[in-house]
């Protein structure tokens, strides 16, 4: 994939998205039951507040203190057995894994779900040297032999589809022809997948934390795909984002138990990997080489930024499940690999506010996003910054917005203008008819303006006039 997700323009994204009832409908359910499952996680736990302020904490202190967390999870990592390679960009990282893979004259590929590899393009940089890929999360297997549309949720990527929708895929794709039964679907992939796990040369995983006092990688998956990837295939590849550090145990444990509550509303997520270097001697299985590429990809700027607290994202998607915004306009309406108040905030900064301002115009600045982000990340007050920036740093309004605004900013700055404007102010009603304003009253219903104005209704009352 990479950043970008969709050739579509901001506005035909948002038709196609708005004008998809089922789909609406289908994230509009499973935002309200993750979020009651999520509430009543955290209701459990205890004071959720104080648990924010912690995890918050935990990453804020890794980000400061990066260059030591890292330099030690890379001699610990190193010491265990792994081969440990950075990456300042997308290009570097899928040139690295390439060269793995030309080296063990690997074809064949099993992938546990990662965010990172997406956002560096990694299956299509591998197809090219002629690898088959093939996703094992169950979303992003479905989604892939589809083909057909992108993730719309970071941690539940086929969040837009139905169990309907999801049979016709398997009946069309790979001839299931049972029912629409969860648990039968399942079998069903699981048999074609365990024989991909069996054959495959190397696996791709991600790294949801990676520990510097160990040098391990811990790996959270709900099906078991991420224990088969990194124990049957002889060479695993982990890409990581360079911030996904957490000093020791004791953090990843606080990280853990709030990740799972808020991507999934679970407590705990179904499976652990706690991977540290390769297979030794005495272990019955397990890769034989582990290689961790570790990933800049823009994150040094941002951490040198006055974003660096954008980068303490666990990766969550709490905030999409609570984002207004995102409920109608989908995962896809983005346009891009990180959707809701997470893309909004981070896209910009780690490919450009030029290709993807428009994104930070989906968010109405409620602050919703706020109030769940289990790291406290100010969300709506990035997204805020941002518009700042585009406008008056980056100058990438165009000239109409420039014009409307700066006739607004004159009429509400001069009280003889103001007073004008507001005798003439009826003239609004025509607005769902004027081009211009054509679109915005397409969604939006506009008050009838009365043509008599308050303070001259008041001024006559007053008088005692009828
Ligand atoms: S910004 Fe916060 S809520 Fe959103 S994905 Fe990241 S950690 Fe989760």
């Amino acid at each position: 994939m990479s950043i970008k997700t969709s050739d579509l323009s901001f506005k035909q994204r948002m038709r196609e998205n708005l004008s998809d009832s089922f789909k609406r409908q289908s994230i509009a359910a499973a935002q309200d039951l993750i979020n009651q499952k999520r509430q009543e996680c955290y209701d459990k736990l205890g004071d959720f507040e104080k648990w924010r302020d912690l995890a918050a904490d935990i990453r804020s202190h890794v980000l400061d203190n990066l260059d030591y967390y890292l330099e030690q999870f890379v001699s610990n990592a190193e010491r265990v057995g792994a081969t440990v390679h950075f990456a300042r960009d997308a290009a570097e990282a899928n040139a690295i894994a390439r060269e793995i893979f030309r080296k063990k004259k690997a074809t064949k590929a099993v992938k546990s779900k990662s965010m990172v590899t997406e956002e560096i393009g990694l299956n299509e940089a591998l197809e090219e040297i002629g690898v088959q890929i093939l996703e094992t999360d169950l979303g992003e297997y479905l989604l892939q032999v589809d083909n057909k549309d992108k993730p719309s949720h970071i941690v539940i990527p086929a969040l837009h589809k139905d169990r309907k929708r999801i049979r016709g895929v398997l009946a069309a794709e790979l001839g299931y022809d049972g029912d629409d039964v969860p648990e039968n679907m399942t079998k069903f992939v699981r048999g074609i997948l365990r024989q991909a796990f069996l054959s495959a040369d190397i696996a791709v995983t991600g790294c949801n934390f990676a520990i510097a006092e160990t040098g391990t990688i811990a790996l959270m998956t709900n099906e078991g795909n991420g224990r088969f990837v990194t124990s049957i295939p002889k060479t695993h590849i982990v890409f990581m984002g360079m911030e996904r550090i957490v000093p020791s145990f004791r953090e990843l444990d606080i990280m853990f138990s709030m990740l799972a509550r808020s991507g999934v509303g679970a407590r705990t997520s179904v499976y652990m990997s706690l991977i540290t270097g390769p297979k030794a001697p005495a272990d019955v299985d397990g890769p034989e080489e582990l290689h961790i590429i570790i990933v800049d990809n823009g994150r040094s700027a941002v951490l040198a930024s006055e974003f660096r607290d954008v980068l303490r994202c666990i990766r969550c998607g709490a905030c999409m499940l609570e984002c207004p915004a995102y409920r109608h306009v989908s995962g896809h309406g983005y346009g891009v690999l990180y959707p809701g108040p997470l893309g909004a905030a981070l896209v910009p900064l780690i490919a450009g506010y030029k290709e993807y301002k428009d994104i930070t115009k989906i968010c109405s600045l409620c602050g919703a996003c706020n109030d769940v982000c289990p790291v406290k990340i100010p969300l709506y007050e990035t997204i805020y910054q941002h518009r700042r920036i585009i406008v008056e740093r980056e100058k990438l309004t165009n000239r109409l917005e420039d014009a409307a605004f700066s006739v607004y900013g004159n009429i509400i700055g001069h009280s003889r203008l103001y007073r004008a404007a507001t005798r003439l102010a009826f003239l609004g009603n025509w607005a769902p008819r004027v081009s211009l304003l054509k679109e915005w009253c397409k969604s939006r219903e506009m008050p009838v303006i009365q043509k008599e104005r308050f303070r001259d209704w008041f001024a006559r009352r007053r008088r005692g006039e009828a």
